[in-house]
């Protein structure tokens, strides 16, 4: 852990008190800050004073009396409305922090040989965060993978080496001075605009990380990233573009000066007018698809502009486990190779996994998002046949009507026994659900374990 010691003596409001908000608040209690931790939850506030947290009731504090408030992610600073904490302290002038800004300011304060690495984006943030942590532990660099990912930043160890932190745009909002060494921008796309109002207000939170670092690593796949990375540099920031092209000319004219691009399975890194081919995807389960090339070109520029060298940081994409529930491969049997991709909870995220087979026996289904699989019409030739549950399974069958051979199953079970049926050698067997899973399943990852562990019981049935 590490404490906060840039807050000794000094009052802080701490509101929201699951998993990294109670880790904050140790951090900040152990670094000398005198606190009061509070959150909607009863059961929480109890958590917490069970683990000799002082808790009070913020709802009736002086908020005068902070010298911060210190915000869990979760919870809202502006959209759809400011959360009641973030009004009062509004009102008595206290500034709002989160975590990764305590973390960043220690960092720089006690810590300057501990490098950051700032990853975030629309999608693929926990992959490259994942595959950038792999490739610079794998050099010997003493990586630590933190953030939204999963373990707390305040959590990670105050040693020499570099932090690998994945920042979600709520997190960034929270964090107003954030300076990491290296900051990449993966790519913007419309999402979560319910809690940042706007488009431009979501793209403009993101931007600040690449605002605030040193040196900027920018997906140019979109127009919005593109204009970003050219007017960063045009104020004389940094930037290294990445990118997913056809040819090699391609990536030549769209990434300028330095950057990394992904042709196929070909990874290469492009210096002045030169392209170096510093390695390849091909044959690399947990790095299948366009998509992931996009996450793989990122993860090296990353280490390269942290000092590593490209074409060793490309040799350690092979080893990459992956992570669990994105196009995770959970087993084969008689040919046919299973996937989970469990969190693919939207058809934006479905499309990457559908884009990356062919002769796809489709579990999808669940809680449906607006417009449902309708966007996804031009990957449906990939789909051999549709194993549709959850609620939306009408309007799925409804969508597939006459284009994919489609039915629909009580649930995940069913389902997979009708693919595992129907599924030739070559065949893949993938539960991309493009739905949220809460009809049916705690989580995506609830879901997301409940099919390894059938597929599992499924291919130990063949092989006994
Ligand atoms: P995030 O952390 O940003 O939510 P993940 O790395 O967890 O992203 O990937 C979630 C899903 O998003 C994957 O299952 C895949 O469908 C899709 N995805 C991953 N990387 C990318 C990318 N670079 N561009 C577009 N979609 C992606």
């Amino acid at each position: 852990m590490i404490a906060v010691e840039t807050f000794e003596g000094k009052r802080v409001a701490v509101f929201g008190l699951a998993g990294s908000g109670l880790v904050t608040a140790h951090a900040l209690a152990a670094g000398g800050a005198e606190i009061l931790c509070y959150d909607d939850k009863r059961e929480r506030v109890d958590a917490a004073n069970d683990a000799g947290l002082p808790t009070g009731d913020l709802r009736v504090a002086d908020f005068a009396a902070f010298d911060a408030l210190v915000l869990s992610p979760g919870v809202p600073l502006t959209h759809p409305a400011p959360h009641w904490t973030v009004e009062r302290a509004a009102a008595a002038g206290v500034p709002v922090v989160g975590d990764v800004a305590l973390f960043d300011g220690e960092r720089r304060a006690r810590f300057p040989e501990l490098a950051l690495a700032a990853i975030t984006g629309t999608n693929g943030k926990s992959t490259t965060t994942a595959l950038l942590g792999h490739i610079l532990g794998a050099l010997g660099l003493g990586a630590q993978v933190g953030g939204n990912i999963g373990r707390p930043v305040l959590d990670l160890d105050p040693v020499p080496g570099i932090a690998v932190v994945e920042c979600s745009s709520y997190q960034i909002d929270l964090a107003p001075g954030l300076t990491p060494d290296v900051g990449a921008l993966l790519n913007l796309s419309p999402d979560h605009i319910d809690r940042h109002g706007t488009f431009e207000n979501y793209a403009a939170v993101k931007t600040r990380l690449v605002e605030g670092s040193r040196q900027a690593v920018i997906g140019v796949d979109d127009p919005h990233c593109a204009a970003i990375a050219h007017a960063l540099e045009e104020a004389g920031k940094p930037v290294h573009r990445i990118g997913v092209f056809a040819s090699v000319d391609e990536a030549a004219g769209a990434l300028g000066r330095s950057g990394v691009a992904s042709v196929g399975d070909a990874l290469f890194v492009l210096t002045g007018g030169t392209a170096d081919p510093v390695g390849s995807r091909a044959g690399i389960g947990s790095l299948r698809g366009d998509h992931n090339g996009q996450n793989a070109a990122a993860s090296i520029a990353i280490a390269m502009a942290m000092g590593a060298d490209p074409k060793a940081a490309a040799d350690q994409l092979a080893s990459f486990p992956g992570l669990q529930h994105r196009m995770e491969e959970v087993g084969t049997r008689n040919g046919v190779i299973f996937v989970n991709d469990s969190k693919a909870t939207n058809a934006q995220s479905a499309r990457q996994a559908l884009a990356s087979f062919t002769n796809v026996h489709w579990i999808a289904g669940g809680v449906p998002k607006t417009g449902g699989i309708a966007e996804l019409a031009d990957l449906f030739g990939r789909v051999n046949a549709a194993y549709l549950i959850g609620q939306a399974a009408d309007d799925f069958a409804a969508t597939l009507e006459g284009k994919v051979n489609a039915a629909r199953y009580a649930g995940l079970e069913q389902a997979l026994d009708a693919a595992i049926a129907a599924a030739r050698p070559g065949d893949v067997v993938l539960l991309s659900p493009a739905c949220a899973s809460f009809d049916q399943f705690r989580s995506f990852e609830a879901r997301g374990d409940a099919f390894r562990a059938l597929v599992k019981a499924r291919i130990e049935a063949t092989d006994a």
